[in-house]
């Protein structure tokens, strides 16, 4: 399990500069994160303006609080 970063992010940067392990790099068309690096500080999402990284398999119904 590692954070992954939705289709929401809109690439401004924030979480890869924040990552103390420079493990978000910027993708073709979100920032991706390399899951075998993620200790899941969360610290991305805590940075994100758009609340882009969540932990774990991105829900396909994002929009209900039943994430996981
Ligand atoms: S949870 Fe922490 S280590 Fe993982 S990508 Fe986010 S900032 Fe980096
Ligand atoms: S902080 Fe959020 S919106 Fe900005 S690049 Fe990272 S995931 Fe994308």
């Amino acid at each position: 399990m590692a954070y992954k970063i939705s289709d929401e992010c809109i690439k401004c940067g924030a979480c890869a500069a924040g990552c103390p392990m420079s493990c978000i790099k910027e993708g073709a068309a979100k920032y991706e994160i390399d899951e075998n690096v993620c200790i899941e500080c969360g610290a991305c999402a805590a940075s994100c303006p758009v609340g882009a990284p969540k932990l774990g398999w991105v829900s396909k119904q994002c929009n209900s609080t039943d994430e996981r």
